[in-house]
């Protein structure tokens, strides 16, 4: 019997411009953990904790604290990583549901 998966943090580039790599860290919960501005997609590696010492699992243990796997995401383009969709779709979701509560973003 293999180990439950343990539940993932997908890590993506939410704008690409010279020099200015806005990186968000998200969990397949749909909640933002994390967000960095990085000068290149290289640097995300370590500062969005897709390494073990990297920066952020701080964060992403604070939400998971059984344990996560950092995912990255080399296109975030919608239909290619159904898991990463999923993930976007449940923070869509969380959005809605904090509006009709009133809680300001
Ligand atoms: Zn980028």
């Amino acid at each position: 019997m293999s180990a439950p998966a343990k539940p993932k943090i997908f890590v993506f580039c939410n704008s690409c411009s010279p020099g200015w790599h806005s990186m968000v860290a998200i969990a397949e919960d749909g909640e933002v953990l994390a967000g960095h501005v990085c000068s290149d997609h290289g640097y995300a590696n370590h500062d969005m904790g897709l390494t073990p010492d990297g920066w952020k699992r701080d964060k992403y243990a604070a939400h998971y604290p059984d344990g996560f796997e950092v995912v990255g995401v080399q296109d975030p383009t919608l239909g290619v990583n159904a898991d990463f969709d999923a993930a976007l779709d449940a923070h869509a979701a969380r959005l809605q549901s904090d509006a009709k509560a009133g809680v300001k973003p």
